[in-house]
């Protein structure tokens, strides 16, 4: 059996950031991934509507960390834990596999919930995966192509009206108003709370609707789904009466669920769990009962911390400080929030930074650029990135629909790079 000093579960913001410092004290680090990529989540839905290649929001996991010497990268899926043998089983391509490890550090991510209508995974479109990201474009690009008067198919239906919703709501706006341009589209964005962007409220909430319905976007707060059937979705709105929209098009981004490999740890160290099957760790990341098991990021519950990306790259720095012995063990771990932004259309942003600054606006949305743009620095092909955008937002090229499914009807674009998503650097967080 293969023995290592530190594995650490999950390529994402969490675990590459662990791994990074960890590999600051040469600690010798095994980082087992389900996936090949370290995927930028915070730009799959401008994969999903075209705007960049798919490709270039995940670069490998393994050449982001090729300069790490002392991290090795394996690509398989853990599937148990033995806890007090330190032993984690995981499945290759060769089968299944085991390691030892002395401390382990979990960031295996979320997926979406459903809120116990499992059923409903498969008539939505989710936006978690690359894949599902590439598999929601070729769909618009199918119902783009539809002949006019097939109304489902130019019907578009966004559950969930936070910082997803919106951007992705406001994008298929756009892509009826800047690149198919004459085709019928209507786009409902459908929220259950009575603001959109409930987590920030007042303005910014405000000017989220308000842009988006100025943009033609119908958005229905206090409305619920109660059922969702191959070509229809209904809802319920406040005042009890229920209404059936007809669409081929459900984009679900409403409910959050810990990876399965949750459950897995939780049962291994005696951890709770909180209704979305996140793990309740300890103040200092540590689960369960366990000095030498660590989990972070989207998959745990702490203190009410956002999902969001900072998050999971302070966790992992954290977690990896205390077990090269740069922290001293056991100590709490404290978020420094340094604000979230979410895009709601071309020119459109809101912001809500510290010391209580609020932006909208151009102002808004400049400063998102400014802020993707810092966070892009380590990227392959930064020039591609600003390349792209300004082809999508200042023209209305949509590079990413190259690489798609052959376009039946509409325009395509030219590739461009974007790079690797390598930098240190957190990004500002956006509540999803
Ligand atoms: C559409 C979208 C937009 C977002 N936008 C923003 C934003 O603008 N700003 C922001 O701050 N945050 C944003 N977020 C949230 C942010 O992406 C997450 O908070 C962040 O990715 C969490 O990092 P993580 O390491 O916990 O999990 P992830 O980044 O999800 O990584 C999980 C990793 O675990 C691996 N894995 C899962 N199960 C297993 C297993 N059994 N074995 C091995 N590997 C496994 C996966 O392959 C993956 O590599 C967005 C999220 C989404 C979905």
């Amino acid at each position: 059996m293969r023995t290592t000093h530190t594995v650490v579960i999950g390529s994402g913001f969490g675990g590459l950031a662990a791994a990074k410092q960890l590999a600051k004290s040469k600690v010798p680090t095994v980082l087992i991934s389900a996936t090949d990529e370290h995927l930028f989540q915070p730009l799959l839905y401008q994969v999903a509507t075209g705007v960049l290649p798919a490709e270039e929001i995940a670069p490998p996991i393994a050449g982001v960390l090729a300069s790490k010497e002392t991290v090795d990268v394996v690509r398989g899926r853990v599937t148990g834990l033995d806890a007090d043998a330190k032993v984690l089983t995981y499945r290759t391509d060769d089968g299944e596999e085991q390691i030892r490890y002395e401390y382990l550090i979990v960031a295996a991510g979320a997926s979406q919930g459903y809120f116990g209508h499992d059923e409903w995974a498969e008539r939505t479109f989710a936006l978690k995966t690359l894949d599902d990201a590439t598999r929601l474009r070729a769909h618009l690009l199918d119902c783009f192509a539809a002949p006019v008067d097939d109304s489902a198919a130019h019907t578009f239906v966004v559950v969930g009206g936070g910082a997803t919703g919106v951007e992705i709501a406001g994008q298929i706006r756009e892509l009826r108003t800047r690149y198919f341009t004459d085709a019928p589209t209507a786009v409902y964005l459908v929220e259950g709370a009575g603001d959109l962007l409930p987590v920030y409220g007042g303005r910014l909430s405000d000017f989220a609707r308000t842009t988006l319905e100025d943009a033609g976007v119908q958005v229905l707060t206090d409305s619920f789904v109660t059922g969702i059937d191959d070509g229809a979705v209904t809802l319920r709105g406040a005042d009890g009466d229920e209404r059936t929209i007809a669409t081929k098009t459900v984009v679900w981004s409403a409910g959050v669920q810990a990876t399965p490999l949750a459950e897995v740890v939780a049962e291994a160290t005696k951890c709770d769990t909180d209704r979305a099957g996140r793990l309740l760790i300890n103040p200092d990341l540590t689960v369960g009962a366990r000095a030498d098991v660590f989990a972070i990021g989207d998959m745990t519950s702490l203190n009410g911390y956002p999902g969001q990306s900072p998050v999971a790259m302070q966790e992992g720095r954290h977690a990896a400080d205390m077990i090269r012995g740069k922290t001293v063990t056991g100590t709490p771990f404290r978020y420094l929030d340094k604000g979230s932004m979410a895009v709601v259309n071309r020119n459109n942003a809101v912001v809500d930074a510290p010391f209580g600054v609020k932006l909208t606006g151009f102002l808004g949305w400049l400063t998102w650029l400014g802020v993707h743009l810092f966070y892009l620095v380590g990227f392959r092909n930064r020039f591609g990135a600003v390349w792209s955008w300004f082809r999508a937002f200042v023209g209305s090229a949509r590079p990413g629909f190259a690489e798609a499914e052959p376009v039946t009807k509409g325009r395509t674009g030219d590739v461009t790079a974007v790079g690797s998503a390598a930098d240190d650097r957190e990004l500002v967080g956006s509540s999803r």
